[in-house]
């Protein structure tokens, strides 16, 4: 529609500048938290069914385990303050500050006016996949999540095990709330194990099948006290299709660790953000 200006391939000449520096992100002590991890005892396990979604509980200084077990199998993750739920994960901030995947050393931060880590991921057993020819990697930050709204917009279905409800039940649930109390604290989601990314040509988002096989795993340190929620998403691995019963789907495992006292030498929980929220009035 509109003819490029005389300096239009200049313009686009420009290099890019990376919003937020990694040397600017504060850095977790990550020898300090894998030393405590070795020496951390197992204190729980929540088994998460497919197509279904569990809550679990993670006290600020233990770990968790996310596991894939029996088949390749990709899990959206929300997680909360224990304490107050309208402090919950912040996908967008968190991949402006990480890059559209997150892997060890990389955190999930909370929404505002917290924004602070939540989540320190310890460990990623598929940190060798990095980014592949399609420009696709593992655990994004850049889908929301599957639910049964944008099925209904596009094709008119009523399908219910979308991440985005089981979330839902899982939470109101877990609670004890009415489901539409539940709802509104359901977020936009770590894709544990996903394979995505972006296509070159046209911008779109894709997936495909997740390199993640029984066995591999991702582990966190829980920065504050944590109330996740796990969905095995009815996509299963991701291959071909969402939204529906037609792919096959496994089970996720999450598992908490305790350290010992005195082993997280140097760690204090993270205070709220220093902004005094004033804005200017
Ligand atoms: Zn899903």
């Amino acid at each position: 529609m509109t003819t490029p200006p005389p300096d239009a391939a200049a313009r686009r000449a420009i290099a890019p500048v990376i919003c937020y520096p990694n040397d600017t992100v504060p850095a977790p002590d990550l020898n300090m938290l894998r030393r405590a991890r070795r020496q951390a005892a197992k204190t729980g396990e929540t088994l998460v069914p497919p197509r279904d979604a569990r809550c679990f509980e993670v006290p600020a200084g233990q770990f968790f385990r996310i596991t894939s077990v029996e088949g390749p199998q990709v899990g959206d993750l929300n997680l909360w303050n224990r304490a107050n739920l309208s402090e919950r994960f912040y996908s967008g901030k968190t991949r402006a500050l990480h890059g559209t995947h997150l892997t060890s050393g990389e955190r999930m931060w909370s929404s505002f006016p917290a924004l602070r880590p939540m989540a320190t991921i310890v460990t990623d057993t598929l940190d060798w996949y990095g980014k592949d020819e399609f420009g696709g990697a593992v655990h994004d930050v850049i889908g929301t999540r599957c639910d049964p709204y944008t099925g209904n917009l596009l094709s008119g279905s009523q399908y219910h095990h979308c991440c985005h409800s089981n979330l839902t039940r899982s939470l109101a649930d877990h609670l004890s709330i009415p489901l539409e109390e539940a709802e509104p604290f359901v977020h936009d989601v770590l894709n544990v194990f996903m394979c995505t990314g972006f296509t070159r040509d046209t911008g779109q988002y894709f997936m495909k099948a997740s390199p993640v096989r029984p066995g591999d795993y991702l582990e966190f340190f829980a920065e504050i006290d944590l109330l996740g929620s796990l969905s095995a998403c009815p996509g299963g691995d991701c291959s071909s299709e969402h939204s529906s019963d037609v792919a096959a789907c496994h089970p996720l495992l999450v598992e908490v660790f305790a350290p010992p006292s005195g082993a997280l030498e140097g760690w204090e929980s993270p205070p709220v953000n220093g902004y005094d929220r004033s804005h200017g009035a």
